[in-house]
């Protein structure tokens, strides 16, 4: 019977990370640009501080210019409609990302929408959405889902005519996954909080792209044997030694039982996400015409 392999997605991504940092000193050599990331936060939550720093330090270490931009939590919409227009029109900055989620008395989707679509490294505007449904070549992939399926094509290669099960459907995660794995020509099921007998839908996929936010959710028990099990979900939970420790959305002891690749939590797609932000800012920068 031959054993489950662990997807690295650390290390998948410290590859992205070294062919960006070449890519940016080309492009810096021959049309004189280094990439510029904003990054937006407004409030002190504290994982979201952690976010922005990490994103903050990665982009530095490619050698990419990171600007970022600490706003008030009683900020107006109006102001940060403002901040939003002139980093539109600044040229030293090829990428914007607002990071999520705001405080309730601003209009999410209304200051997502504000981004300039060519600096939407997020994928989030409705421009970028609707270029991936209709499958256009130069929409913004959103990052966790672009993470998801280079790491899906490292050990599959090749999927088409693979049954995926993708469980969650918000527009950051779930809708977009199932557009890319529709994309790659694979039959897509999408599952939700509504959905009926998810681990019988479950049981007939190749493929089973969890993001669901609810700690060790799918159980080994659900998968097909062989299946390829991509594990987006980020739970911090106490384990029996009452200490604080991250977990998927996949129960990884059973799962890793059945399944024929895995990705861990953390250390599989949490890295991804953070290399394919860079990717998209780099090729904001590349599309900047001179
Ligand atoms: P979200 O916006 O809360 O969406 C969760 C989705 O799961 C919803 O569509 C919800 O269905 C569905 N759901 C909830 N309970 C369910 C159930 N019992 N059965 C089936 N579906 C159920 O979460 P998200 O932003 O997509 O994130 C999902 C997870 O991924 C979280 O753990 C988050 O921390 C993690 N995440 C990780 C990364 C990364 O870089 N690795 C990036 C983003 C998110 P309804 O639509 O019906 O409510």
């Amino acid at each position: 019977m031959s054993e489950c392999k662990i997807i690295d997605g650390k290390a998948y991504a410290q590859l992205i990370h070294t062919r960006i940092a070449k890519n940016v000193a080309e492009l810096k050599d021959k049309k004189h640009i280094i990439p510029g990331l904003a990054v937006i936060l407004v409030g002190s939550n504290p994982a979201s501080q952690v976010y922005v720093s990490n994103k903050a330090t990665k982009t530095r270490e490619a050698k990419m210019n990171s600007f970022e931009f600490i706003l008030p939590e009683d900020i107006s919409e109006d102001k940060l409609l403002e901040k939003i227009y002139e980093l539109n029109q600044d040229s030293n900055i090829h990428g914007i990302l607002v990071q999520l989620p705001l405080p309730k008395h601003i209009n999410e989707n209304k200051i997502i929408n504000a981004i300039t679509p060519e600096k939407d490294v997020d994928g989030f505007t409705t421009i970028n959405v609707g270029k991936l449904a209709i499958g256009q070549q130069d929409a913004m992939i959103p990052c966790t889902p672009k993470g998801c399926i280079m790491l899906l094509k490292s050990v599959l290669h090749n999927l088409e005519g693979l049954n995926a099960v993708v469980i969650g459907r918000s527009n950051i995660v779930g809708k977009p996954m199932a557009q890319l794995l529709l994309k790659e020509n694979c039959t897509v099921t999408i599952t939700h909080s509504k959905s009926k007998n998810i681990e019988h839908i479950v049981k007939n996929a190749d493929i089973v792209v969890a993001a669901v936010g609810i700690p060790n959710f799918v159980k080994g028990s659900w998968l097909k044997k062989g299946a390829t099990i991509i594990d987006v979900g980020i739970n911090r939970v106490i384990d029996n030694d009452n200490k604080s420790k991250l977990v998927g959305d996949v129960d990884f002891a059973s799962a890793k039982e059945i399944a024929g690749f895995i990705t861990p939590v953390p250390g599989g797609v949490g890295p991804m996400t953070i290399a394919c932000l860079l990717e998209n800012t780099l090729i904001a920068a590349t599309n900047v015409k001179n």
